[in-house]
């Protein structure tokens, strides 16, 4: 059965004095078991991160990586970097990284690449521009960020594969997309995977929904059949609404 995941992005967001805050208040929250927790801290605060986690079941990830061992790369972190603090996960592709980042598919295959060849999991996050779906092009866009930012692993990488669909006007604005919308894209995405590899693959893979998820609307959209959990930016910052949203699963 495939895991449920609700991952907080905390983007560039809180000192060292204010994560070891915002994961105290965590600590004190009774979190579902059946779901898989992980906080995305700023690389700054990864090793703290992960060391005062050491006694919960919450995991720690990096928000971007690159996608070279080491050299000349001036302010960037390397998968090896990471594995040495114990971070195993990375987030890649974040709407945030392809927009202000020039992050292209192409970068992020190689990325990809960096990160499964370390041994880390990756949550990889894709989804349309507002224009995208007003046009009606959503699914060849997500299908495309697919094709060329993923699908060119081996079958076997996939068990270190979360994806992460964040439709780009839902971030950070407040407006979601609808239970009825996520779930759509979701059997979509889940279609195309089939079609390119298995339907086993496509059936244990967990499709994380990103979005201006918070509390209010977190159980409408964890409840439809696609949706294994969420990508959380801003909700993620406050310990009780990130511990209602975990705590949302029927
Ligand atoms: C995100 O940054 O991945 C995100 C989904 O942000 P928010 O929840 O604030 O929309």
């Amino acid at each position: 059965m495939r895991k449920k995941i609700v991952a907080g992005n905390w983007k560039m967001n809180c000192d060292i004095t204010q994560t070891y805050e915002l994961l105290d208040q965590l600590k004190e929250k009774e979190l579902s078991d059946d779901v898989e927790v992980i906080v995305a801290p700023p690389f700054t605060n990864l090793q703290s991160a992960n060391q005062a986690l050491l006694d919960t079941d919450i995991l720690v990830a990096a928000q971007n990586m690159h996608q070279v061992a080491n050299g000349a790369f001036t302010g960037e972190i390397s998968a090896g970097m990471l594995q040495s603090v114990g971070v195993s996960t990375v987030i890649l592709g974040h709407s945030e990284r392809r927009a202000m980042f020039w992050e292209t598919n192409e970068l992020l295959a190689s990325k990809v690449n960096t990160a499964l060849e370390n041994d880390m999991t990756v949550i990889f996050c894709f989804g349309e521009e507002l224009e995208d779906r007003k046009s009606d092009n959503h699914f060849n866009v997500v299908k495309e960020q697919l094709e060329e930012g993923l699908y060119h692993i081996e079958a076997a990488s996939w068990s270190h594969i979360v994806l992460a669909y964040e439709p780009v006007w839902a971030i950070g604005t407040g407006e979601t997309a609808s239970p009825e919308q996520a779930q759509e894209m979701h059997s979509f995405i889940r279609r195309t995977i089939a079609d390119k590899y298995s339907s086993d693959i496509a059936q244990e893979v967990s499709i994380l929904y990103g979005g201006s998820v918070k509390p209010g609307n977190a159980k409408e959209i964890f409840g439809k059949p696609d949706v294994d959990g969420g990508l959380i930016g801003g909700a993620s910052l406050k310990a009780d609404d990130f511990a209602a949203i975990v705590n949302a699963f029927e």
